[in-house]
Order: structure tokens, then C-alpha cells, then sequence
């Protein structure tokens, strides 16, 4: 298709071939298309001019225009501290204007005595107005321009301003790209879901979210846009599905045998909560359905979803099939080793570990195990699995992804099962909200455990600064007298590993002080260490010969001690609020009250306040992840950068539009049992559409592929 929506961005005049360079880098903008498609984030009332008089706190950091005469203009400063200042003024008052970068070019465009349009955001400085950088422009009429009522404001970085491509200028470049391009857009959507859903025409909406004349005509094509996003990629997820559950074959597993009844009636050592037991029989379902499986457990840290896998694995082997659990990290793989081990003792189901530091000699009897059948589960990292490790017949996948949304991981899986591919189960501690669950895992059943075991007390969350040091240690000496354990965390951020290594173990060196030995023992566990001290440490602190275990987030996934009931985490302000939830999560295990600290500097942004607030008043956490989407927006949290789904949305916010998700779902639904292939010709459009989408994504992770 030749379009001149696929012309490269580098042939708009005024853009070129360095400019496009630069947009490539920095916008992900190629073509003519592209660039239409970068939207304003927000408007502004162009219509509306200011007086100078009316500028005050309110209005600080909004964009404004302002009418006003040069009074006086000249550069400060000398060197790369040059900067040119500049005295204006209307009839209710002066202001200041400054320039610390291209003084001199500005210099030479404004005249003194002559009256121009400042646009740029006002800020108070010791009761007067000033503005940095501003937009200028004569207050001339241009003949034949339409007049700016609203204009958009565009994203753009330094590196783009600094090549003349700042919001304004980026807005030239849209009327001139408009010009080129509005005889040629074609509509994507058919006619008749135009009309049932009254949406506008798709160039009417590309005009008019760049070029709004009306507040009514924005709204109408902000509707349209965010209602074409949202659409495809639910009618691309819920195709997926469809092909899944109809083309799919699985295993039937219809058997409940030996190893589920001795295990339920005899081993099971509490009984299942509504939630657990709900869940399971979601899970049988799909098991004896003759579809593979693919589902997604979602439950909160400590909501017990081990167990429900592992009833799910019983019911494999009673069912003649092996099963295998993959965990993200060895430490949480050989968790679940020892705690499934434990609990399936005398069942007669043979259990392995296979992890990187598992010994060649058993590595080759784990083979042979595998191949002959006689081993029913193998625990281990993912790495194992992608490696290829050869099962007679595996029939059950459990991948545990802690917080993670490792969907790309899943993706890359192929396992060497003989005849059917088999099901799988993903479980994930992070309470992803419903809007977010709908467009990562849309292609994914969702189970929810909504419901903790009975006789957990709520843990008790505190936010304290470094002038409350002393005091914390206090308090953790009282907990350590009790009998308990604590755990001190530290924030680690890839790009500076170094430094935040550096970090704890300068935080270690003031708990050794203050805490010494014989009558202490705290051990420093990190990322970096030895996996020989690593694991020495940890079984320090689980065996409760140390009372202390400082470390990164390495704790994060998943051990289990339930006599430590302290958590303290500092620098918290550096975690987002899904990782401080997951962290809390590891303590309250046990039947003692549990508490989390919060440690933070003495300034926080407005942000970071906000969440240590959110913290502290809740520990439900779907609502932290509600809150944590509003916060930080959907490209943000934890891990669904990586996600893999590949699916950009660029006009729709998913903190925000969660009706419009919804309702679009409802709509593919509908057009998909109308049209389950979309065979028709009043579907061609989205058939067009879903290509696109697909051409897209960056990585193919249709599970339906593992096989
Ligand atoms: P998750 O993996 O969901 O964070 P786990 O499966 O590790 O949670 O369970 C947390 C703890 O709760 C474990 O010690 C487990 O034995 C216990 N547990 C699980 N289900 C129940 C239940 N129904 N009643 C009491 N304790 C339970
Ligand atoms: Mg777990």
C-alpha cells in the first residue's frame, strides 16, 4: 500500500533529514502518519489573553497569553551564564522575561517599543510575574490562517526543542502536515459501527483533536479515537480466545484419584477459604473441558495460591501426567520445593528441583526421571523449561510470576510434550486492576482470589523520616526482645547497582553499631553476593539465629518466614506502590502483629506522598493497584513496559478510560458472535485493522502457540 501516510516524516518542509532523525529517536515518529498521530495532551484557550495585572499563584505552570509592549531588553551575565532579560509591560503592570538559552538570537527579533503575544507558563517571583522561554509572536492577523481558538499542546523533549522542535513549532508542523495529508485518510472503521455507536469520520477526528474549533468537536473526537484503540485491541484479544477455546485441544484430565483425596482428606493442613475452593474447580473445569488451559491466577501475597496449584497438580498425576512449576528467581524455586515437599510427603508423588546450581549428577538422574515418568512434578526457574527439558508427558504448567507480567517469558516457552500442548496455569501476587487485566491478559481466563486465610491481623503501616531513627530502633529492640525477627530492605535500581550496594551496606554498618553482636546477629543479603553466602544468610535469618536480614529486594519474591513480623523499608519514596505492597506482603504471616515501616528523606514530591499516604490507610491491594494506575499511569507499573503484549496506546489512558474499555469489549463481543471469523464484507475494515495491529506488535504471544 502507497500512501502518503508512509512518507518519511524527513520530507515535510521544515523538517528534514537531521529533524527526522531526532523524531525518530525521541517520539517513535517515522512517517507522515506517525507524526499524525502524536496528540496533544492537552489545550489550551488561545482566544483568551491576559493582563498582566491578573497573573497570580493560580495561574503559575498553566500556559497563558499574555499582550505586551517591550519595554527594555538587554544580556546579563557573561559566557555560558549569558542570559537576555527582558522588561514588558500592558496597561495593568510589568514583567519580567528571561532567556538562559539562544539569548542572543532572541535579541535580535524583539524590538523595544514594540508590542507582541507571549505565551508561555507564569511564575510568582517574590510577588511579580515572570516566564521563562516563552512562544512569541507580532499580534498580527495572518490573512487566510484560521484564527486559534483552542490549540494543542504537544510532548516534546529537550533534544527536540533543541532543534527548533518545541510544542509550538511542532504545532506548525501540524498544520502543515494537515495540509498534505487531509484528502487522504481513509476511514478504518465500517460504516454501520459508525453509525450504531455515533462516531465521527476518522480524518473529521484527526482534524479536530489537532485543530479543535470547538470544545463539543474535541470531545467528539477524543470519543472516536480512544474508541478505535480500545476496540481493536479487544477484538484482537477476544479472537484470539475464540480461536484458543475452539481450536485448542487439551488434555482431559476428567479423573479425581489417590493422590487428591489421600492429600485433601488426610494431608491438607486447614481448610481451603471460598476463595481457594472457587478457584479450583475453575481450574477442573478447564481440565476436563478437552481445551487447553490458560489462565491466569490472581491472588494477594499470602492469599494461598500455592496450595491451589498444587491440588491442581495432584489432579494432573492422579490423571497419569507430569507437572512442572517455574518460578522467577532459585531462592522462590527452591522454596516451593521444600513447603511442596513438606506437604506431599506421604503421598507417594515424586518431587525434583532443578535449578542452575543443581549438581551434573543429579541433573542426568532428574533426566531420566522425567523421561521414564517417574517423577510427577519438577520445580525450577523458567530457564530450565527454555532449555528444553524432556517430560514423557507433561500435562500441567504452573508459572509463578510473583509481581512480574512476564507474558514475553511465556511467550518464548516451548515445551517438549509428546501430543497436546498442556494446560497452563500463570499466577501473579500483583492485584492487577480490572482495566489493565482486560487489555494485558485479555487472551488469558482470569481466577481471582479475593479472600485471605482466616486469623491474619491487618499489619500495622507507619511512615517515619530520618529524625525518627532512634525511635525505630527502639521499637525493634522491643520486637527482637518479643521473640521476633525484622527485615531492613533497600531500594535497588538497576542503572546504579553500585551505588545502591553501597547504600545498604553503609546502612548495615549503622545496624552492626547499633545492634552488636553476641547479643545481635543481622546478616546483609544482595544481588550481587555469591549465591553460597546468599543462601547461608537466608538460612540464617530462616532458622531465627538472626533476628535481622538486610537486603534488597531481592526478599521481594517470596520467602516465607512467618516469625519475622517487622518490615522496614527505606528510601521508600524509590518504590512504586505495588512493590512496597509486595514487600509488606512478607510479614504477617504468622499469628503475631505485624507492622511495616516506611522510611522516606524529609522531602517528598506531592507523588510520593500520595503514596506513602495510600499505604499507610490500606492494605487491600487491588485498591494500591487502582491507585498505583492513577499515579503513575499504565506504561509505569511494574513490569508492563516489558509485558510483551506490544500493544501501544497512544490517545486512551487506562487509569482513566476504563468505562470505554469496557463498552468497547462489550461491542467485539457482539460483532464476533455475529461474524466469528469476520468473514463478511461489512467487516473488511477490521479484518484491515487487526493486521495493522498485529503488524505492530513486537512480539507474537499468542499462547496458543506453545506447544
Ligand atoms: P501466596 O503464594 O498466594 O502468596 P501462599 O500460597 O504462599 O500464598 O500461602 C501463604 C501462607 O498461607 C502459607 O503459609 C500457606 O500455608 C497458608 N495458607 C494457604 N491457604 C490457607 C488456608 N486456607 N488457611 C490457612 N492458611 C492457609
Ligand atoms: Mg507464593
Amino acid at each position: 500500500m502507497d500512501s502518503i501516510l508512509d512518507r518519511p516524516i524527513q520530507y515535510l518542509p521544515g523538517i528534514g533529514e537531521k529533524r527526522a532523525e531526532v523524531l525518530a529517536a525521541e517520539i517513535d515518529v517515522h512517517t507522515f502518519g506517525d507524526m499524525l498521530m502524536h496528540i496533544p495532551f492537552r489545550y489550551i484557550d488561545r482566544s483568551k489573553v491576559y493582563k498582566i495585572a491578573e497573573i497570580g499563584e493560580e495561574l503559575s505552570s498553566q500556559y497563558i497569553q499574555v499582550r505586551a509592549r517591550v519595554q527594555d531588553k538587554g544580556i546579563v551575565g557573561v559566557g555560558a551564564k549569558a542570559r537576555l532579560a527582558l522588561v514588558v509591560a500592558d496597561d495593568t503592570g510589568e514583567m519580567d522575561i528571561v532567556w538562559f538559552r539562544g539569548a542572543r538570537f532572541v535579541m535580535k527579533k524583539l524590538e523595544v517599543g514594540r508590542e507582541y503575544i507571549f505565551f508561555g507558563r507564569p511564575t510568582m517571583f517574590n510577588g511579580f510575574p515572570n516566564m521563562a522561554h516563552p512562544e512569541f509572536e507580532p499580534p498580527i492577523v495572518v490573512e487566510g490562517q484560521e484564527p486559534i481558538g483552542m490549540q494543542g499542546i504537544y510532548s516534546t523533549t529537550e533534544r527536540l526543542s533543541s532543534i527548533g522542535l518545541g510544542t509550538k513549532a511542532i504545532f506548525n508542523a501540524m498544520r502543515t502536515l494537515w495540509g498534505a495529508v487531509k484528502d487522504y485518510i481513509p476511514e478504518t472503521l465500517p460504516s454501520y459501527l459508525l453509525e450504531r455507536e455515533r462516531l465521527v469520520g476518522r480524518a473529521q477526528a484527526l482534524h479536530d483533536i489537532h485543530f479543535p474549533p470547538s470544545a463539543e468537536a474535541l470531545n467528539a473526537a477524543v470519543r472516536r479515537l480512544k474508541f478505535e484503540e480500545l476496540f481493536v485491541i479487544q477484538l484482537q484479544l477476544l479472537g484470539q480466545r475464540r480461536v484458543r477455546t475452539e481450536k485448542i485441544q487439551g488434555y482431559v484430565m476428567p479423573k479425581v484419584g489417590g493422590y487428591f483425596n489421600m492429600f485433601y482428606r488426610e494431608r491438607l493442613p486447614f481448610a481451603l477459604t471460598g476463595a481457594q475452593q472457587r478457584v479450583v474447580k475453575e481450574i477442573r473445569g478447564d481440565m476436563v473441558s478437552g481445551h487447553q488451559m490458560n489462565r491466569l491466577m490472581q491472588g494477594d501475597v499470602g492469599s494461598g495460591k500455592t496450595i491451589v496449584a498444587l491440588l491442581c497438580v495432584l489432579l494432573a498425576a492422579d490423571n497419569g501426567f507430569q507437572s512442572a512449576i517455574m518460578a522467577p528467581t532459585e531462592i522462590l524455586a527452591t522454596q516451593h520445593y521444600r513447603s511442596i515437599l513438606k506437604l506431599v510427603e506421604t503421598t507417594g508423588l515424586r518431587v525434583e528441583l532443578l535449578t542452575g546450581s543443581t549438581r551434573k549428577k543429579k541433573r542426568e538422574e532428574i533426566a531420566e526421571g522425567l523421561l521414564s515418568g517417574e517423577i510427577d512434578l519438577l520445580i525450577g526457574t523458567h530457564a530450565l523449561i527454555e532449555e528444553g527439558v524432556q517430560f514423557a508427558r507433561l500435562g500441567f504448567v504452573v508459572i509463578d510470576e510473583q509481581h512480574r507480567f512476564g507474558v514475553m517469558q511465556r511467550a518464548k516457552l516451548r515445551f517438549k510434550s509428546r501430543e497436546l500442548p498442556p494446560h497452563v496455569l500463570v499466577m501473579t501476587a500483583t492485584p492487577i486492576p480490572r482495566t489493565l487485566a482486560m487489555t494485558l491478559y485479555g487472551d488469558l481466563d482470569v481466577s481471582v482470589i479475593d479472600e485471605l486465610p482466616p486469623g491474619r491481623k491487618p499489619i500495622h503501616t507507619s511512615h517515619a523520616r530520618e529524625a525518627h531513627r532512634m525511635r525505630l530502633f527502639g521499637f525493634l529492640r522491643e520486637q527482637i526482645a518479643q521473640g521476633r525477627q525484622v527485615y531492613i530492605v533497600y531500594p535497588l535500581i538497576q542503572e546504579s547497582e553500585t551505588l545502591d550496594v553501597a547504600n545498604l551496606e553503609a546502612g548495615a554498618e549503622v545496624i552492626a553499631r547499633e545492634f552488636p553482636p553476641p547479643e545481635y546477629t543481622s546478616v546483609v543479603v544482595h544481588g550481587k553476593m555469591p549465591a553460597k553466602l546468599k543462601d547461608y544468610g537466608m538460612e540464617l535469618f530462616k532458622s531465627g539465629q538472626a533476628q535481622i536480614l538486610i537486603s534488597t529486594t531481592v526478599i521481594e519474591v517470596g520467602v516465607d518466614v512467618p516469625n519475622a513480623t517487622v518490615m522496614v523499608i527505606e528510601s521508600a519514596e524509590r518504590f512504586g506502590l505495588s512493590q512496597l505492597h509486595q514487600l509488606r506482603g512478607r510479614v504477617g504471616r504468622g499469628g503475631g502483629q505485624s507492622y511495616c515501616i516506611l522510611m522516606t528523606g524529609d522531602k517528598l514530591t506531592a507523588e510520593a506522598r500520595r503514596r506513602m499516604e495510600a499505604m499507610v490507610s490500606t492494605t487491600d491491594g487491588f485498591r494500591l493497584s487502582e491507585l498505583d494506575l492513577q499515579l503513575r499511569g499504565a506504561g509505569d507499573i511494574d513490569g508492563t513496559a516489558q509485558s510483551g503484549q506490544g500493544i501501544e496506546i497512544k490517545v486512551s489512558n487506562l487509569a482513566k478510560d476504563g468505562a470505554i474499555l469496557e463498552y468497547t469489549r462489550g461491542v467485539a463481543e457482539r460483532i464476533l458472535e455475529e461474524d466469528p471469523q469476520l468473514q463478511r464484507q461489512e467487516n473488511v475494515l477490521l479484518v484491515a485493522a487487526l493486521e495493522r495491529l498485529n503488524r505492530k506488535k513486537k512480539a507474537d504471544v499468542d499462547l496458543s502457540q506453545i506447544s
